[in-house]
């Protein structure tokens, strides 16, 4: 009795410390402006929680599994992390949480690859639950090189687990491509949600046929857009519209419905990350509440 009552008042600790993390997180994000897109309402506040998810969420491991061609999920529940192989060792895309680095080794293992076969390591942008575990990842591969847009390294400078300084070998421009093997991603500047957020395209095969392969950036805006964020957002949806896109990928695994794609992985079934849709949902969500977030704005000041 005693220790069924101690487990349980333990679990109940550990589910309000999640709580109070994920609570945390999300203060100060406003549940207004509302818009409707695709059947469904989202706010500021529903689009956090939706990415976020719970702690235990944000930390457990999803399933690794292929996407397509060479790039394989090896990230947790709610924050991607994306493996692609080449002939000439393996890429990192998003370390996450510096306590999700482990995991995310773990992931790779179990899909057979070796996390010390990782050269290069990059990100989606300068935020802690994308790219915060850098340094311990570039540890534990041996020394894999960490490459980031110039405009974001001043933010993961400034990003330092446990007081380790955060590697940065290469620093990318827009445009700038990244190689290894056989494998070539292109980086382009998409800001507004960071000043170097980065979307990054590719190609990847499958039946014979070549497929776009977009790791898009986040474009959600924050809960107040100054006139130069609103700038770099206006230039990163004009950018991002003319990225080729057959698959979308991005650092959240809701901005592509990525559980429900897993689900519809089936031998002999068409892969459901090949989907058109996909590719500007997430997209136009962001666009129309952009607009919402600044008319409001606007409509508050006299
Ligand atoms: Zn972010």
């Amino acid at each position: 009795m005693r220790n069924a009552y101690t487990r349980w008042n333990g679990g109940l600790v550990v589910a309000l410390l999640a709580a109070s993390a994920t609570l945390w997180a999300q203060r100060g994000t406003p549940d207004h402006p509302k818009v409707s897109m695709f059947g469904q309402d989202f706010t500021p506040l529903s689009i956090v929680t939706r990415n976020m998810g719970t702690s235990e969420d944000q930390t457990t491991a999803y399933p690794p599994h292929k996407v397509i061609d060479n790039i394989y999920y090896v990230g947790t529940k709610t924050l991607s992390s994306f493996l692609i192989v080449t002939s000439a060792g393996n890429i990192l895309m998003d370390t996450t949480y510096e306590r999700n680095v482990q995991t995310i080794k773990q992931s790779v293992e179990k899909l057979g690859f070796k996390f010390e076969d990782i050269k290069i390591i990059l990100g989606n942008h300068a935020h802690g639950d994308h790219m915060e575990g850098d340094a311990l990842a570039k540890e534990l591969s041996g020394g894999a090189q960490v490459m980031a847009m110039a405009e974001d390294v001043p933010a993961l400078q400034a990003m330092k687990p446990g007081g380790k300084a955060h590697p940065i070998d290469r620093i990318l421009h827009d445009g700038d491509t990244v190689t290894l093997g056989s494998e070539t991603l292109t980086a382009h500047l998409t800001p507004g949600h960071t000043h170097g957020c980065t979307s990054w395209t590719t190609t990847a095969k499958q039946n014979g046929k070549t497929y776009n392969v977009l790791l898009g950036c986040s474009l959600r805006a924050g809960s107040g857009v100054p006139p130069d964020v609103e700038a770099e957002f206006t230039k990163a949806f004009a950018a991002v519209k003319k990225l080729p896109c057959d698959v979308l990928l991005g650092d959240h695994p809701a901005q592509f419905d990525m559980w429900d794609k897993y689900d519809r992985i089936k031998p002999g079934a068409p892969n459901p990350y090949i989907d058109e849709l996909t590719c500007h949902k997430e997209r136009d969500i962001e666009e129309a509440m952009l607009h919402a977030i600044v008319s409001e704005q606007k409509a508050a000041k006299p």
